[in-house]
């Protein structure tokens, strides 16, 4: 029998490792016109199932928006119009040049293969990608270049994690995730750290589950303030695992503290208009340009007013929900801690604490406790990894 498990688990193993996913690429544009081009080896091009040609180095292929189809190019040649264009590798982790020429963006470079089609507003272009290439593209793109490898070990287990969890994400638009910050940031393949490929590998395979076995919710963001958020504060759900953590490694650097002043009368325009701050009364009068946070709440001045503060983050683009304000001449002086929710990992958090020798499972426990760290190749041989529903 022993023998069965093992042939089952080579062949599952096998599959898992060649996991695939599509990205959707340069969403935060409507593309009209694009060009791919050859970087260190050839591609394949199809028009749906047909073979059409290669891209051989020093050439290209262009592709239009025409309708529901789209129009290829190979140079300046007419080729025809496709439901689907398909750009294959010749061999593994090949890349592309993808330069955007309607509108202009500045070119990226992707690994794997490239498919297009027309989308409900411009030319779709998707990634269908290894994960662990994919997942180094993240980290370079969310942690940037030049951190501890212990970081980076920490980054890409929850970006993994985040993948696999919300791998539907965007499949009414065709592709499993997009390439922006709405899922994750994934602007390039991995260009500059082999540290980075080295912390991909070291954790291949590795993601946390919550109690119940679920992938978790594995949320970041730049720099916590000191303080750690909760997130039914954000999104109205609480988790068990996302508590709120008195920060110390993040309270240094360069994101920990910020400053905004804004105009006095649009600051108590929109308390006003948007939830009738009782500016007759005289005690709420008085205290409309003053607030102070010393661990975080989730409130303006009192919850009974019911303003939360993630909505003047949202209208005065603030850094952070975590601030205190006064009035300062003709203006609202906020002085705020941290950048972005403050719910799970705090980036910055995490590289000190690597830089300081923590190991990356130290790290994850600090900002996930309570969550476990599993091999999916493993776990899954045993039993299926929940995804709740979306
Ligand atoms: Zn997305
Ligand atoms: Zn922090």
């Amino acid at each position: 029998m022993k023998w069965v498990f093992s042939t089952i688990f080579i062949i599952f193993g096998f599959c898992l490792t060649g996991q695939q996913l599509r990205i959707g690429l340069f969403r935060d544009y409507n593309i009209n016109r694009v060009t791919l081009s050859y970087n260190d080896a050839p591609y394949y091009v199809y028009g749906d199932s047909l073979l059409l040609d290669t891209i051989l180095k020093n050439e290209y292929v262009e592709v239009l928006k025409l309708g529901k189809r789209i129009f290829l190019k190979k140079g300046v040649e007419d080729i025809g119009d496709f439901e689907r264009v398909y750009l294959v590798q010749d061999s593994v982790g090949s890349s592309l040049i993808i330069n955007c020429k309607d509108p202009s963006v500045k070119q990226r470079k992707y690994q794997d293969d490239i498919e297009l089609f027309s989308g409900e507003s411009g030319v779709s272009i998707v990634n269908n990608v290894d994960i662990d290439r994919y997942v180094a593209g993240v980290v370079e793109s969310e942690g940037g270049v030049g951190w501890n490898i212990e970081y980076y070990k920490v980054q890409a287990i929850i970006s993994r994690s985040y993948a696999l969890k919300y791998k539907e994400k965007h499949a009414k638009e065709g592709f499993s995730l997009c390439d922006r910050v709405h899922c994750q940031a994934y602007l390039n393949m991995l260009r500059y750290s082999t540290t980075i490929d080295s912390a991909v590998q070291l954790t291949k395979n590795q993601v946390l589950l919550d109690q119940k076995d679920y992938l978790i919710d594995a949320y970041f963001h730049a720099n916590c303030g000191g303080q750690t958020f909760e997130p039914q504060y954000i999104w109205n759900s609480s988790l068990p695992y996302l508590t709120s953590r008195i920060d110390t490694f993040c309270i240094y650097t360069k994101q920990a503290q910020w400053e905004k002043r804004i105009p006095k009368n649009e600051w108590s325009n929109f308390l006003i208009k948007k939830y009738n701050y009782p500016i007759n009364d005289s005690l709420f009068n008085s205290l409309i340009y003053n607030f102070n946070q010393t661990s975080r709440k989730a409130f303006y001045i009192d919850p009974v007013l019911g303003i939360p503060l993630r909505d003047i983050r949202d209208q005065f683009s603030l850094k952070s929900t975590f601030f205190s304000c006064q009035p300062d001449g003709e203006d609202v002086l906020l002085t705020g801690r941290g950048y972005g929710h403050g719910v799970g990992l705090c980036q910055e958090g995490a590289m000190k604490m690597a830089k300081l020798g923590f190991k990356s499972n130290d790290i994850l426990q600090f900002y996930f406790p309570g969550a476990q760290l599993i091999d999916i190749q493993r776990y899954r041989y045993y039993n299926q990894p929940k995804i709740e529903p979306f």
